[in-house]
């Protein structure tokens, strides 16, 4: 993975010396001559897709379509919302993806045609592909909530894309009176990171019991259960007895509509006037991932899990959290295991081999503190029928533990996202 770096500059781009048009034909005819794969998303799943593809493939071309915004990990950015990690240190460098095989466009991609294999940019150029993989992570839909709308995101923020708005959530949180009420709202499943909500709330009661011991924070959830959920009331109910309410479906959780103007949330019962209201919206795919009916309009898209290919158009791939993967969750542990089950098949495919077996993984580390977690982890097939759990292989830690062993756990946390990134972006 070193050699020149190719960045595709803005000169090369209007002379359009790397956008020479393929010629179509079979993927293993245009296999000998340098087979061309775009990859649209350049977070978790799209760059370790890309560097498993240049690896296991060197022939191959790999175009990065990962457009201009700057990416900081999702993972690690509870820590940030409560002031104990840098936004910062959450951001990726993403100048290593360059490579002799992989081009990295700064562009964003607009569409594409999966006849034609043609993907066209934000300015109008096109990319001709023999593969186009697919991994925009989320759209969100504050929309979709009465009353809300993208305007009012600074209102009830959500962060749940790391970024700017991260730290907007932390000034938030520090503005937050002692004898006041945090609101934290979840929507209703599938959406990125499911344990990510309660990993938020019980980082939040951690900072509020030290900085604003007088306030409350209520979680109103959409589901009626959720993942982990045994340790996470367990460790609420021993750390935060009065400060931390869960509220589910059942319980008037559902969050019904907001009024933007007053601050205020609503359920069927009970309106709040919340001194800080984080409201995660609905999600879907991002929207290129639902372009051609990629999504079969249910907003994520249905793929065969042995190759990640899409059901809709095979020679489109998609991957992470823009794919439906179920019982796998949607999170960047996941996105990378796809990403070497795409990139494998892919590249076994332009050879002329079968696929390898889909063997899948994931393991959700959760902060209860900031030097505490919890943990659930399976295994998984993926098979014509769909993606299977691995007999044996599910399960979550122990609730009865002593602190040295969710200690041990946030150690694990931190060592699998140091290597995370490293495998995804070669840092
Ligand atoms: C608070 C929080 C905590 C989390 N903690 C964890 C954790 O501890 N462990 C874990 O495994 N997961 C965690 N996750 C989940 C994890 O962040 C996601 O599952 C993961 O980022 C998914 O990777 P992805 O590549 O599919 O999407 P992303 O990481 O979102 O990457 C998609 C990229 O594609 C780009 N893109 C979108 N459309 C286009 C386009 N048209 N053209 C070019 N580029 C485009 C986007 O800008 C983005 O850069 C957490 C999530 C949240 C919100």
């Amino acid at each position: 993975m070193t050699g020149r770096s190719t960045t595709l500059g803005r000169r090369q781009f209007l002379a359009g010396s790397l956008l020479l048009p393929m010629a179509f034909g079979s993927v293993r005819a245009s296999a000998k001559a340098a087979a061309h794969v775009v990859i649209v998303g350049g977070g978790f799943a799209g760059a370790t897709a890309a560097r498993h593809l240049a690896r296991w493939s060197p022939e191959t071309r790999i175009s990065l379509v990962l457009g201009r915004d700057r990416y900081w990990t999702c993972p690690f950015s509870n820590l940030a919302v409560i002031g104990e990690r840098s936004l910062s240190s959450l951001e990726v460098r993403r100048d290593r993806l360059a490579t002799d095989n992989i081009t990295v466009v700064p562009l964003a991609a607009r569409d594409f045609d999966p006849l034609r294999r043609t993907l066209r940019l934000e300015d109008d150029r096109q990319l001709t592909f023999d593969r186009l993989v697919l991994a925009p992570g989320i759209d969100v839909m504050p929309e979709a909530i009465e009353g809300h709308g993208p305007d009012a995101v600074d209102t009830f923020p959500h962060a749940w894309q790391a970024g700017p708005a991260t730290d907007h959530l932390a000034r938030r949180l520090r503005a937050v009176p002692d004898g006041g009420l945090v609101i934290l709202s979840v929507p209703e499943g599938p959406y990125r990171c499911p344990p990510g909500p309660y990993e938020r709330a019980s980082l939040m009661a951690w900072w509020l019991a030290r900085h604003r011991p007088r306030t409350k924070l209520i979680i109103l959830d959409a589901n009626t259960s959720f993942t982990k959920d045994n340790l996470f009331r367990a460790h609420w109910q021993d750390a935060h007895p009065q400060r931390l309410s869960w509220r589910g479906r059942d319980d008037d959780g559902q969050l019904r509509r907001v009024d933007a103007a007053r601050g205020s949330v609503h359920t069927d019962f009970e309106d709040y006037r919340p001194d800080l209201a984080c409201i995660i919206p609905p999600q879907r795919a991002g929207a290129i991932a639902r372009v051609a009916g990629l999504d079969g309009g249910r907003g994520w898209c249905s793929v065969d899990p042995r190759t990640f290919a899409s059901t809709v158009h095979p020679n489109v791939h998609v991957i992470g959290d823009a794919a439906i993967a179920n019982p796998m969750p949607k999170s960047a542990f996941a996105a990378a295991s796809q990403a070497r089950i795409c990139a494998a098949a892919i590249a076994a495919e332009f050879s002329g081999r079968r696929p390898p077996e889909a063997l899948l993984t994931n393991t959700c580390y959760s902060l209860l503190t900031p030097e505490t977690a919890i943990a659930v982890t399976g295994s998984y097939r993926g098979t014509s029928e769909g993606v299977e759990t691995l007999p044996g292989t599910a399960g979550t830690s122990p609730l009865e533990a002593p602190a040295s062993l969710r200690e041990a756990e946030a150690g694990h946390a931190r060592g699998w996202y140091a290597s995370a990134r490293a495998e995804a972006f070669g840092e």
